[in-house]
C-alpha cells in the first residue's frame, strides 16, 4: 500500500467523499485480545442520480445485434471502475452474450474476482468481444471466446462441451443473451420473428442447461437474465416480454428441482439499461431519446451497475439464495 494512503482513523472519516483510498485503521482489539492492523478500502460516496448520463440521448440506430463500441455515449461495463476482491477465485464461468451489456459487465467483474471465463456472442460482435477477452486476460485469468448462433441446438451443445474442455470444468452459467425488437402491433410480428425471439431467449437456455447439468457439481450456479418486462410488459414488446416471464419462471422451477443437488438458480431483472440491444431495434427512436427518463432515478442504468449482482449470485457466501430474482431498475422495477 502507498505510504501516502496510510492515514489515521479520524482523518479517514473526515475524508469520506474524497474518492477511493486504502486506509489503515489504527490497531484495534480483536475478540482474541490480540492487536491487529485492519485495512479497509474507502469508497467514494456517489450520487446515483448524477453518476451517469441522463436523457435526452442522441438518435442512433445500428443493425442487430449492434456494438457497444459504436454507441453514444459508450456504456460503462466497469472497465475502469470494477474492483475485485477474490470472491470467485478459481471459478469457471460461461457467460452467454458476454461481449456487451450486462454479460460484458459480468465477464469483467468475474475475471477481477478471480474466475476464468468463456464468452459466447454472435460472429458480427467480434470487435466488442475482443475488448472483453483482452480485459479478462489483463487480470491474468483464462479468457476463451466461442462465437456462434444460439438458435442452433447443435451449436449450444458444442458450446458447453468446448467451454468445459477449455476451462477444465464449469461452475457458473450466465444465460444472458437476448433478442428484443420493438413492434407496435402483434400484426407486425412474423412467425419467423417470433421464432427468432423464442429460440434465442427460451430454447437456448434450455439447451445449454441440459448440456451442462451432468457436469455441474454441488456449489455450481445458474443465473438467468430476466427483465422488469416479466412483470410489467410494454405494449410494443409482446413477444420479448413473454420470454422474460418464462425466464423468471424457469429460474423458480429449476431452483426447486436442483436445490437437492446443491445447484443454485437465480435471475436478474434489469430495468432500462443502456446497451446495444436497445439501439439495434429493441426500442423506437422516440423511446431511445428519453431512455430511462420515466424511472424514479430519471436515467437509464449502466451495465456496470448490475455487475455486483451477478457476482453476488455466483458467490458461495450467497449459498441460501436460490429461486430468487434480483431487480435493478432505478426505482420502477419489480420484484
Ligand atoms: P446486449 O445486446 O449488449 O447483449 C445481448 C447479447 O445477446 C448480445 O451481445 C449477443 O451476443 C447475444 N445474442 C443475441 N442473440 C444471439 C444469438 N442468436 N446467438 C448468440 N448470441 C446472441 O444487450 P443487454 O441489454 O446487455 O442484454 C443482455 C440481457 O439483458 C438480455 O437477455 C436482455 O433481454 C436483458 N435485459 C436488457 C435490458 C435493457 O434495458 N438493456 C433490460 C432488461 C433485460
Ligand atoms: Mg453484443
Amino acid at each position: 500500500m502507498n505510504e501516502e494512503n496510510k492515514i489515521g482513523r479520524r482523518k479517514a472519516i473526515g475524508s469520506i467523499g474524497l474518492g477511493l483510498a486504502a486506509i489503515t485503521v489504527a490497531p484495534a482489539f480483536a475478540g482474541t485480545g490480540k492487536l491487529f492492523p485492519k485495512t479497509v478500502t474507502q469508497q467514494r460516496l456517489e450520487d446515483p442520480t448524477t453518476k451517469y448520463p441522463r436523457p435526452p440521448f442522441k438518435e442512433q440506430s445500428q443493425p442487430w445485434p449492434g456494438l457497444a463500441g459504436k454507441m453514444e455515449p459508450r456504456p460503462d461495463h466497469g472497465e475502469i471502475s470494477y474492483k475485485g476482491s477474490g470472491r470467485l477465485a478459481g471459478r469457471k464461468a460461461l457467460i452467454i452474450g458476454g461481449d456487451s451489456g450486462m454479460g460484458r459487465a459480468a465477464a469483467i467483474a468475474y475475471a477481477r474476482e478471480g474466475a476464468d471465463v468463456v464468452i459466447n456472442y454472435l460472429p458480427s460482435e467480434e470487435p466488442d468481444a475482443r475488448e472483453v477477452i483482452d480485459l479478462i486476460k489483463k487480470e491474468g485469468r483464462k479468457a476463451i471466446a466461442i462465437p456462434g448462433d444460439l438458435r442452433d441446438e447443435t451449436f449450444c451443445k458444442k458450446l458447453v462441451q468446448d467451454a468445459i474442455s477449455g476451462l477444465g470444468g464449469l461452475d457458473i452459467i450466465v444465460n444472458n443473451a437476448g433478442r428484443q425488437q420493438t413492434h407496435a402491433s402483434i400484426l407486425d410480428i412474423s412467425t419467423e420473428e417470433f421464432d427468432w425471439t423464442m429460440k434465442t431467449n427460451i430454447y437456448a437456455p434450455f439447451w445449454i442447461i441440459k448440456a451442462a447439468l451432468p457436469h455441474l457439481q454441488p456449489g455450481a450456479v445458474i443465473i438467468g437474465t430476466a427483465s422488469e418486462q416479466a412483470y410489467d410488459p410494454s405494449p410494443d414488446l409482446y413477444d420479448y416480454a413473454q420470454t422474460k416471464a418464462a425466464t423468471m419462471n424457469y429460474v423458480k422451477s429449476l431452483a426447486k428441482q436442483l436445490a437437492p443437488k446443491g445447484i443454485r438458480v437465480n435471475g436478474v431483472a434489469p430495468g432500462p439499461i443502456w446497451t446495444a440491444l436497445q439501439v439495434s431495434g429493441g426500442a423506437t427512436q422516440e423511446k431511445l431519446k428519453n431512455f430511462g427518463g420515466q424511472t424514479a432515478m430519471g436515467r437509464p442504468g449502466q451495465p456496470a451497475e448490475l455487475a455486483s449482482i451477478y457476482v453476488q449470485l455466483a458467490a458461495s457466501d450467497a449459498s441460501y439464495a436460490t429461486g430468487q430474482i434480483y431487480g435493478s431498475a432505478g426505482g420502477n422495477g419489480q420484484p
